[in-house]
């Protein structure tokens, strides 16, 4: 059967319902996306041939705020990922208090075959397509998979261009100059290092010389080995899309962040040690690992040999649901996505509000704002498993229906 991402996070809401009193009527709303726009726009391309693309943007729910989400480039953008993904923000706003819905975008692209020129336009165009939906109190879009800061300052200025004045609190994620938060870039890293951090403190275990793999080098998986390297741990292994490297002495990871990453160069330009094939970091004998690339990579055929005790989804929903109860079953703790990669949220947030405002925070502020948010969601899900006696998972979304449906009973149903 065909992987569904909005099956996943469907299943895994109806399991975390049976933990709550949440009325049918509310579950109802909550198992159905609120609206999804499908866009297919001509863009001509640097040698003057007119290709059409096709985009998406889902805006799962509302009912606490703007709906908030990112924009993800990719060959594998679908409708079925974009609402799986858009849902998954709608729990991770709700569980970390945020006063945002959820939302997902993206362009069916590869964009390690595009030019600069040719982003931009795709980019341009895709945001005139969704405009009628965005606005800085509707949908708030942010970077995802393929996408960064210059991508939401192309279309921060586009919408810009259509209302006629400029609009900051279109998008976050901008450039730093452009009133892009500081911390951002780091924030989702570093909130997966503090979800771990704080893992390790209840079960009363030390992060020191603990070894770490790490599925994806991009935004995430680098910063997050970046902070788990300050906190004392030692990451032996990363990989992203075109190979691995392990080495249980410890990698280079500042070295390797400056080479690659911050040229957005891939791993495999990196010529001072040797690669490995991509798919051996997933399975080796580590003791946390951090999947932080795409979704359905630890499922049922793969499940048995992962060794870690401990995994922190950087990426969003990594885990399928069969594998994540094969987990469970071998007492793996399972930081899940809409709690460990929230540090990201959590900061768009702070920027969008920096921007309505008008007033900039310095990195510490924001960092501090940021860790506070973080450690009382997981407290709230740390005491919600131990008290029903359930994963983290189920847990993180019992806090989070729980708080929608507690917003559905005073706003009502419209008309
Ligand atoms: P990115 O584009 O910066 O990095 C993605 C990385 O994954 C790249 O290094 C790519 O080469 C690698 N990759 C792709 N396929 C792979 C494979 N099969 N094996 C190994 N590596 C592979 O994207 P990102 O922003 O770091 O996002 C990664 C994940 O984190 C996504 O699931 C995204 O939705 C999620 N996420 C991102 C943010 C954010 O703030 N950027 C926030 C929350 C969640």
């Amino acid at each position: 059967m065909q992987f569904s991402l909005a099956n996943v996070v469907k299943e895994q809401i109806e399991k975390a319902s049976r933990y709550t009193n949440i009325p049918p009527y509310i579950m109802k709303i909550l198992k159905c996306p609120m609206r999804v726009l499908r866009v297919t726009f001509p863009v001509e391309m640097d040698n003057k041939e007119v290709v059409c693309f096709t985009g998406f943007r889902c805006q799962y729910n509302n009912a606490l705020g703007p709906t908030k989400g990112g924009v993800r480039y990719h060959p594998d953008v679908n409708e079925d990922e974009v609402i799986g993904l858009a849902a998954l923000m709608t729990w991770k706003c709700a569980l970390l208090d945020l006063p945002y819905g959820g939302a997902k975008g993206g362009v069916i692209c590869d964009p390690t075959k595009l030019s600069e020129k040719e982003l931009e336009k795709i980019t341009r165009r895709y945001t005139a397509e969704i405009m009628p939906i965005l606005g800085p109190h509707k949908d708030i879009p942010a970077p995802d998979v393929y996408t960064t800061a210059k991508t939401m300052a192309w279309m921060m200025d586009t919408y810009s261009m259509f209302i006629g004045h400029p609009e900051p609190a279109i998008v976050t994620g901008k450039p730093e100059v452009l009133g892009g938060s500081k911390g951002r870039k780091q924030a989702t890293g570093r909130g997966v290092a503090i979800s771990i951090r704080e893992l390790y403190k209840k079960l009363g275990k030390d992060l020191k010389d603990s070894t770490v793999a790490i599925q994806g080098f991009g935004n995430v998986g680098s910063h997050t080995a970046l902070f788990l390297e300050q906190m004392g741990a030692r990451i032996v292994a990363i990989s992203d899309s075109t190979c691995g490297f392990i080495d249980f002495n410890g990698l280079p990871i500042s070295e390797i962040m400056n080479e690659c990453t911050e040229k957005q160069k891939c791993l495999i330009e990196y010529k001072k040690l040797k690669p490995c094939a991509k798919e051996e970091i997933l399975t080796l004998d580590v003791d946390i690992l951090v999947p932080a690339a795409l979704e359905n990579q630890i499922h049922i055929n793969n499940v048995n040999a992962i060794k870690a005790k401990v995994i922190s989804e950087g990426a969003n929903g990594p885990i399928t649901t069969e594998a994540d109860e094969v987990l469970g079953k071998r007492g793996v703790y399972v930081i899940p996505d809409i709690l460990a990669n929230a540090g990201g949220v959590v900061v768009s947030h702070l920027e969008w509000v920096q921007a309505l405002s008008g007033l900039y925070w310095d990195e510490e502020e924001v960092n501090y704002h940021m860790e506070k948010r973080l450690v009382t969601a997981f407290e709230k899900v740390w005491n919600k498993a131990m008290e029903l006696n359930i994963s983290l998972r189920t847990a993180a979304y019992v806090v989070a229906i729980e708080r929608i449906a507690e917003v559905y009973k005073f706003r009502g149903l419209f008309p």
